[in-house]
């Protein structure tokens, strides 16, 4: 059984002895172990069934630790830290020799950020040496923003789950790498394209391809339900397409007016992207637990969070 545990001096000791634990940040949950620990990292990989090819992202505490992670830090990569952390940014940056290739998957970079989580940070502080904290699920299953969701997924394989509430973001990391010093965005996350192109000017957007060789572990399906989960621009035709089906709706703003309709999940009535952007995963998870036949999710405006939210959706229901 994972205890769910408040003591963040427990989660120290056992980082320190080279456990992993669940780690609240303010994008999803991670399993954190320490970067230097072979043991610690290799478990995290084990546990997750993550492939690995696949690097994992170094939590440091602050900007003065940066340098101890990578080296040749550019201008507008210190610009994007120093305007975002700590904060959902990840920056892919030459790696310092000292980083163990299990972390960074033979590559000469390594991918880094400061979470911004008043737990995440204490217990960073307390062990003293960066974090690898990968999302605590299942490799390709749908990310969690609880304890519980944690628990739920490794009960038998992690002893304890840092308390730290529902993930105030909700959804990953922004990535962003370099090529010639510009900047590339590897993966949409919780900071906006337009958000980060006013601090760095125009991005160029790495297409979506399972094998671009820069930004390994950018699977085309990902975040999954295991209820079969479709995404469409018209609910009402897609559910009049499936009559005797029992059906749950992942939906922006509104409710659809339909009795047979099992549950619906709005993620926000205001119409706020970084509410729904925030509530999406554990609307998921609920919609994923009622043993629907279906799920249908509407696609988002495709502006600000919107590009996100339909990243993750697209890999929810690519088949
Ligand atoms: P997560 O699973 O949310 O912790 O995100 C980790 C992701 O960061 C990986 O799947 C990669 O897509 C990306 N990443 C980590 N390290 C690197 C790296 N050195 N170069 C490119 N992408 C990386
Ligand atoms: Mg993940």
């Amino acid at each position: 059984m994972t205890l769910i545990t408040t003591d963040i001096n427990l989660a120290s000791e056992m980082l320190k002895n080279e456990d992993v634990i669940g780690m609240p940040t303010e994008t999803v949950y991670g399993l954190a172990g320490n970067i230097y620990s072979e043991k610690a990292i290799k478990k995290i990989y084990e546990i997750k069934k993550r492939p690995f090819i696949n690097p994992l992202i170094v939590h440091i505490k602050s900007l003065e630790c940066l340098n101890k992670v990578a080296i040749n830090v550019s201008e507008s990569a210190l610009k994007l830290a120093n305007t975002f952390w700590p904060g959902p940014l990840t920056l892919i940056l030459d790696k310092h020799s000292s980083i163990p290739d299990l972390i960074t998957a033979g590559k000469n970079t390594v991918a880094v950020r400061i979470p911004n989580h008043p737990v995440a940070l204490a217990l960073l502080e307390i062990v003293n040496f960066p974090l690898a904290a990968p999302s605590a699920n299942p490799f390709g299953c749908i990310s969690p923003t609880s304890a519980k969701h944690v628990a739920e997924y490794f009960n038998d394989e992690i002893s304890i789950v840092l308390e730290g509430g529902n993930c105030q973001k909700g959804i990953e990391s922004t990535i962003i790498g370099f090529r010639n010093k510009q900047p590339i965005l590897y993966r949409h996350g919780s900071i906006s394209v337009q958000e980060i192109e006013a601090v760095v000017g125009k991005l160029e957007i790495l297409t979506k391809n399972d094998s671009a060789p820069e930004a390994p572990g950018m699977l085309s399906k990902h975040y999954a339900p295991i209820t079969e989960t479709f995404l469409t621009n018209d609910v009402i035709e897609f559910i009049k397409k499936s009559p005797h089906k029992k059906i749950g709706l992942l939906l922006f703003k509104q409710e659809i007016d339909n009795q047979k309709i099992i549950h619906q999940e709005v993620l926000s009535k205001s119409g706020d992207l970084k509410e729904a952007a925030s509530n999406l995963y554990a609307a998921l998870h609920r919609l994923d637990k009622l043993n629907l036949d279906i799920i249908i999710a509407e696609q988002f405006p495709d502006i600000g969070l919107g590009k996100t939210i339909n990243d993750r959706l697209e890999r929810a229901t690519k088949r």
